[in-house]
């Protein structure tokens, strides 16, 4: 041990009779507590919540749910708090060993555990063995537990100090009020506990600096200690006069005694409960007026009474004493009665629609009905409507625009992932309502708490909110039960009126709420809750539309949240576009808020250096009078932002964003290369696939090799893509001499000492369904003809063994898709011709469609011209032939 008080080093022979314990050591894991200092003697409760902590108590000190009772090295952190993330700080090297009697977990307003720890002895860490999960440490014991049991040994050796410190103490509990129970035991205490183990529960509980207390736990020597806290408490016995003074001038007659810190407690005797129980009576008795002034049910209100009168019975140390009051809270906070009074007029919920949304015309009337029949009936009973589209098409948007026509509030509940049904009901707490009377105290129960419903109403304060139900396709089911099943109770009409979350145990009215839904797919959804719903496709937008949203909606807000004008940026129709093309690839506009989004960073940054430069004397010298402003602003389109290094315009110039601008802030195209260069050898073709995201293109590419017949399939696919890729090679093995395919060796048995690879590119989205098999034969056609695919072809279209096309789902969002990569011909089943309705006729001109009933109609038109055995020459010439039969175009060309 150095000169340092006994920090560092084991104990010398300067220990005294706290000399090193060899034999004690072990190996601990270390809970590191911020705001606080554990002492010996004494119980604290402390928080925990980051990681390495979370991570001890789970595997530590939870049994199921019941705790271990395992002794943990509870160190003071003495490094910044923030700094407890990742790596270790250096560790304080005295702690305190102790006993974890009581964890009570929550997850609200995120994951943490309330500790309650009961401090042993003082320790010091040998070698720390391990840093994760948690650390942990061997360890050697510094004070021994039987010297504060064994009496008063060390008396004689120290003599005066301690008679001293003794004297001081009795003086200062004699202060307090001795009819309050808890000062009368501690008196009592003082006369039972052996003195060595004053200092530590007296500096306890007295007032004092975490500093202080570190201090008094690094004075191993017991002789130090009581040096170290005669002065504390003669410091306090002094404040404690002052403030008698103060009081009886003042005639103050009130009884508590303030000297005692409220939630510190003596192990050696519950001494400060009862004081504590009577600090904390008036904020039960506040509760209980809260309870019986609230609106609650009846049924609630019984429930809640009762449990107030448990409460009122119940010592704080218990985890129920928290969890009860927690509950009887959340009780009087809910909405029973509470609501938003509805306003709704047609007319001006169309405004509202309008104003705030582009296009989406369907949509927009669809809901405009619902609304209406909702207002003629005065009831909310009915289907619940379900937005189904791609990401970014405005769904939420939409319902947050419902909210606002109604005068309701709105919250929106995400599903994506949730597996628990307790997620939606609340997790249970019936144990601790049931168990009460036989729970033994170290009984803990993790993690009761409403369930989303519950809390989302408890968030908007108000009964009759839109809850919108975000991704309801994206449900889960596991081991704890069906959150679908719980979801249906949430929207029947007939049962939600007296909906039971598990945790408020009492029926909550769920009937004025107006429930929206939101997914991506109804595939998903479970069936049940499909039932109740009533579907509202919203598709994908076109470029133009995009444009149009862009500029009217999302380049204005965007404009605002970066505290930007139009006088100082200007972004173009055409670089809108070219954001929709080449860095965005998507159904709706989500990536291209995004994007919008970076470039208003961009410039904001520019604008706010701008405006502390002086704007640049030959810019503001260009041109005289009315010229000047056209020749700056051609000036600046002429050269791109970063050119203009500083952007010192003058302040009434705006920003222009060209090209250039947006290859700086962007970086390069993300979708830039072009769809020719892909197609310019056999064996690929372009189909278009659905999914949950929108429409999407996608290569098929497809390759030879010698072997024995074997196929291999690649790529994001499902079973029936991989039933559609035999299904393609068995036609074309039919039919390989009507079209002249031929394996690598000349023959018609195109499998015959050949192995086919066939691979699906991009998209970390699985793809499944039929609509494949057209692709898959176009691009086998063509490896094995040695013939490119036209280049501007897209196609989907389920086959048949005998070569015939069936109809597929999702054209509308396929053809937009295959719009956006600027393709000009698509081949669709002939029996979809009537989904080409759908389509915005501006689409429809720029498009070419081949409806096909049959493949053979399909291979007449999807080869080039060219004669590309050799592809590597390719020379991009695109003429595409048109003939009457694929056996004239096969003869033509060889
Ligand atoms: P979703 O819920 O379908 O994923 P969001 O509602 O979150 O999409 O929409 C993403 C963003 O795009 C929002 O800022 C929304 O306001 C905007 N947006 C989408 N569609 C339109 C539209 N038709 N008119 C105006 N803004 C739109």
């Amino acid at each position: 041990m150095g000169a340092d008080g006994g920090r560092w080093g084991p104990m010398g022979a300067d220990g005294g009779r706290w000399g090193p314990m060899g034999a004690d050591g072990g190996r601990w894991p270390l809970l590191l507590t911020h705001e606080s200092v554990l002492l010996p003697g004494s119980t604290m409760r402390t928080s925990v919540d980051s990681p390495r902590n979370m991570q001890l108590v789970r595997s530590r000190l939870l049994k199921g749910t019941s705790l271990r009772s395992t002794i943990i090295g509870v160190i003071p952190n003495t490094s910044d708090p923030t700094s407890d993330c990742d790596d270790l700080p250096n560790l304080h090297r005295i702690g305190t060993a102790a006993l974890a009697v009581q964890v009570v977990g929550s997850n609200w307003p995120k994951p943490h555990y309330t500790l309650l720890v009961t401090g042993l002895c003082r320790f010091q860490i040998l070698q720390l063995l391990k840093e994760k999960p948690y650390p942990v440490a061997e360890v050697q014991q510094l004070d021994r537990l039987e010297q504060f049991t064994n009496g008063h040994k060390s008396e004689e050796e120290l003599g005066e100090l301690s008679e001293q410190f003794y004297k001081y103490a009795v003086q200062l509990v004699e202060m307090l009020d001795m009819s309050v129970p808890a000062v009368a035991k501690l008196r009592r205490l003082l006369d039972n506990l052996p003195r060595e183990a004053l200092p530590d529960i007296l500096t306890s509980i007295i007032r004092t600096t975490n500093q202080e207390k570190l201090q008094i736990l690094d004075a191993v020597r017991l002789e130090e200690r009581f040096k170290m806290t005669i002065p504390l408490l003669v410091r306090q016995i002094e404040g404690l006069k002052l403030l008698q003074k103060t009081r009886k001038s003042k005639q103050d007659d009130d009884k508590r005694v303030v000297a005692i810190r409220p939630n510190r407690r003596i192990t050696h005797g519950s001494i400060t409960e009862d004081e504590e129980e009577e600090e904390d009576h008036d904020d039960v008795v506040m509760l209980e007026k809260k309870i019986r002034t609230s609106s609650m049910s009846e049924q609630a209100l019984k429930v809640c009474l009762k449990e107030i009168k448990r409460l009122k019975k119940m010592p704080q140390s218990m985890p129920e004493y928290a969890l009860t009051r927690n509950y009887l809270e959340l009780m009087v906070e809910l909405p029973w009665n509470k609501s938003t009074k509805d306003r709704l007029e047609i007319r001006a919920a169309r405004i509202v629609l309008d104003n705030d949304h582009y296009a989406m015309e369907k949509l927009k009337k669809r809901v405009l009905e619902y609304l209406a029949v909702r207002q003629l009936k005065n009831n909310l009973k009915g289907p619940i409507l379900c937005f189904v589209g791609p990401p970014g098409v405005g769904k939420t948007s939409v319902g947050r625009s419902i909210a606002k026509t109604l005068g309701r509030e709105f919250h929106r509940i995400a599903l994506g992932g949730v597996c628990d049904q307790s997620d939606i009901r609340g997790h249970s707490s019936e144990n601790f309502h049931r168990d009460f009377a036989s729970m033994k105290q170290w009984r803990t129960y993790v993690g009761s708490m409403p369930g989303r419903i519950i809390n989302g109403l408890k968030t908007v304060g108000v009964n009759n909110p839109v809850f919108l139900l975000d991704e309801v396709d994206k449900l889960a089911k596991s081991l704890q039960g069906d959150p679908a099943a719980a979801l249906l109770e949430v929207l029947d009409p007939e049962q939600n009126h007296s909906f039971t979350d598990h945790y408020l145990n009492v029926a909550f009215d769920l009937s004025q709420v107006l429930f929206i839904a939101t997914a991506n797919t109804t595939a998903t959804i479970p069936p049940a809750l499909l039932d109740r719903m009533e579907v509202i496709q919203v598709p994908g937008y076109t470029q133009e539309e995009k444009i149009e949203i862009a500029h009217r909606h999302l380049i204005p807000k965007q404009l605002e949240l970066h505290g930007l004008t139009p006088q100082q940026i200007q972004i173009p129709q055409v670089t809108t576009l070219g954001i929709i093309t080449r860095y965005t690839r998507e159904a709706g506009v989500r990536a291209l808020d995004r994007k919008l989004g970076a470039i208003c960073r961009a410039v904001a940054v520019k604008v706010a250096e701008g405006q502390h430069k002086e704007a640049k004397p030959d810019r503001a010298e260009v041109g005289e009078g009315e010229d000047c402003k056209e020749h700056v602003t051609e000036d600046a389109k002429a050269e791109s932002i970063s050119d203009t290094a500083d952007l010192a315009l003058p302040p009434e110039m705006p920003i222009l964003i060209d090209f250039h601008a947006l290859k700086d802030i962007l970086g390069p195209p993300m979708y830039d290369m072009e769809v020719s260069e892909r197609l310019n050898q056999p064996g690929v073709a372009i189909g278009l696939a659905w999914t949950p995201l929108g429409g999407e293109i996608m290569f098929v590419e497809a390759s030879r090799m010698d072997g024995e017949g074997q196929l291999t399939l690649t790529g994001q696919l499902g079973d029936v893509m991989k039933e559609s890729a035999h299904l393609a090679i068995s036609w074309l093995r039919s039919n390989a001499k009507r079209y002249q395919l031929t394996n690598a060796s000349g023959s018609f048995d195109l499998l015959d000492n050949t192995d086919i690879h066939l691979h699906f590119p991009a998209g970390a989205v699985t793809k499944d369904g039929p609509s494949a098999g057209v692709t898959i034969v176009t691009c086998l056609a063509s490896l094995f003809s040695g013939r490119l695919v036209c280049s501007d072809v897209a196609m989907t279209g389920e086959i048949t063994l005998r070569g015939l096309v069936l109809p597929v789902g999702g054209i509308k969002d396929k053809v937009l898709a295959a719009h956006r990569a600027g393709l000009k011909r698509i081949i669709i089943p002939q029996r979809n011709e009537k989904d080409l309705e759908e389509i915005a006729a501006h689409v429809r001109q720029e498009l070419t469609f081949v409806l096909a009933g049959c493949l053979d109609e399909i291979t007449k038109l999807i080869y080039l011209e060219h004669n590309s055995a050799d592809s590597n020459q390719f020379s991009g010439n695109f003429n595409t032939y048109f003939t009457k039969d694929f056996t004239t175009l096969t003869k033509d060309l060889i």
